[in-house]
């Protein structure tokens, strides 16, 4: 007989979770508070980034991150009410830095984003979503000297584990991006990267695919977990009790206390990153844009073009501030000299992220039939995929094609 999973949270780990689930047999129902991706996978630039395995805790950015904070304006913020808070997460990012530790994450990382793409195709090919799929690369862009050098470290360590990358000379970027300002210095492309033109609408095709193969959707705002004498689990929602066997979390930013619940501890925080949706930009991009100087990307997507980046380390509750989001205009400006920019609306998101930039992808330790999928930092729409695949291969007793040890949460233990 079938096996039932309950999946929590509709996120684009939580809904390609579901969908590799439902592939394999079993019977799954998903549940979120509100509609798939209308958290953090909603508002993100869209790239699936197979080249993003350099962990954001390295010694490059701790030489950083003091210029950082003290620029209010700048690309890192820290909310300093949240500093007491926030100390566990600190203190192991700076440890995370270490070179041995970055090392260890970046072997880690680029084992699953070599997997990334080949995991998504045949959800993709269910949901029959390649026209949300654009295969033209990512380009990153500098425009000083100084911008590309401290990125040097950072590119060699990708150029080591075979990230391929191509140096493009200047002149030939108003053909490659015609709405480019001709300010930049150095430009490097990154062949193998795709986007989707709208994470929300791409998620929300594969939640879609996920019903249409007979998947159950509930839409319930969940606050507990309970177990009764017989041990029968149920999630206990706002809308009812809903009975459980297998329970897989993927709730993103929202996960320590689930996993607290299950036994486990996770340093998992937020930081929180904007985007500004410009409708009528009447400039167009090719590809996703890195601009490496500020730390910030544009992307022109199904609704008009995006702007997004920034890093804010907040409480989850705090209200958002949308002067981050705004100051990005003046930046995506100069990037792009026709860019109209009347027609804008901001958005906050939770990244949820692990202070070493490895995702949590294990079985629940000491608990039967639950697993974990969450913590996916700046590259949950790039893990969705794979994430799911492997939860998968953890459920059926599979051997993964990878070492899963260095996403167990037990490294944080
Ligand atoms: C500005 C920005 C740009 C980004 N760009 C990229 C990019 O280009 N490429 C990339 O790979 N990543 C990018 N990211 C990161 C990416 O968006 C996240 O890593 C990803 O969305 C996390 O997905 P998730 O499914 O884990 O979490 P979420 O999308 O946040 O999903 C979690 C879900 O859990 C639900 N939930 C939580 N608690 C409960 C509860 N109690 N009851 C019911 N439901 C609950 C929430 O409603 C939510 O829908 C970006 C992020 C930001 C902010």
């Amino acid at each position: 007989m079938a096996r039932h999973f309950t999946v929590l949270g509709a996120g684009t780990v939580g809904v390609c979770t579901a969908l590799q689930l439902l592939r394999d047999g079993h019977r799954v129902t998903l549940i979120d508070r509100a509609a798939p991706a209308s958290g953090c996978s909603y508002g993100n630039a869209g790239i699936i980034q197979v080249g993003g395995l350099v962990p954001l805790a390295n010694p490059g950015i701790l030489r950083q991150v003091p210029k950082m904070l003290l620029d209010p304006e700048g690309p890192l913020l820290i909310r300093w009410q949240y500093l007491p808070r926030l100390m566990p997460y600190l203190l192991r990012f700076i440890a995370s830095a270490r070179p041995e530790r970055v090392a260890h994450a970046a072997n880690a990382l680029g084992t699953i984003l070599d997997r990334a793409i080949e995991a998504y195709r045949p959800l993709i090919q269910q949901a029959g979503a390649w026209d949300m799929v654009r295969e033209t690369g990512e380009l990153y862009l500098y425009k000083t000297d100084a911008a590309y050098a401290a990125a040097a470290s950072a590119h060699a360590l990708r150029r080591a584990h075979g990230v391929k990358m191509e140096e493009i000379p200047v002149g030939e970027l108003s053909q490659l991006e015609p709405c480019l300002a001709p300010i930049y210095r150095h430009a490097l492309l990154f062949n193998d990267c795709i986007s989707v033109r709208d994470p929300a609408v791409f998620t929300r095709r594969l939640a879609d695919a996920f019903q249409a193969a007979g998947g159950t959707w509930i839409q319930d705002e969940i606050t507990d977990l309970d177990s009764n004498g017989s041990g029968q689990r149920h999630l206990i929602g706002a809308t009812g009790r809903h009975a459980l066997d297998e329970l897989v979390i993927a709730t993103g930013a929202y996960s320590k206390p689930w996993a607290r619940k299950l036994g486990s501890y996770v340093p998992l925080d937020t930081e929180r990153g904007y985007h500004l949706m410009l409708a009528d930009p009447g400039v167009e991009t090719q590809r996703p844009l890195i601009f490496g100087d500020q730390k910030f990307g544009a992307v022109s997507m199904l609704g008009g073009l995006r702007i997004a980046g920034t890093a804010e380390l907040a409480k989850l509750d705090m209200a958002p501030n949308y002067a981050r989001a705004h100051r990005l205009l003046g930046l995506a400006k100069e990037a792009l000299p026709d860019l109209r920019t009347d027609k804008v609306t901001p958005w906050m998101g939770h990244r949820p992220s692990t202070p070493d930039s490895l995702p949590v992808i294990c079985r629940a330790p000491g608990r039967d039939k639950t697993y974990f999928a969450f913590g996916h930092g700046h590259l949950g729409l790039t893990m969705g995929g794979i994430t799911g695949r492997l939860i998968a291969d953890l459920a059926a007793g599979r051997t993964p094609p990878i070492d899963m040890a260095p996403f167990d949460i037990a490294r944080f233990s």
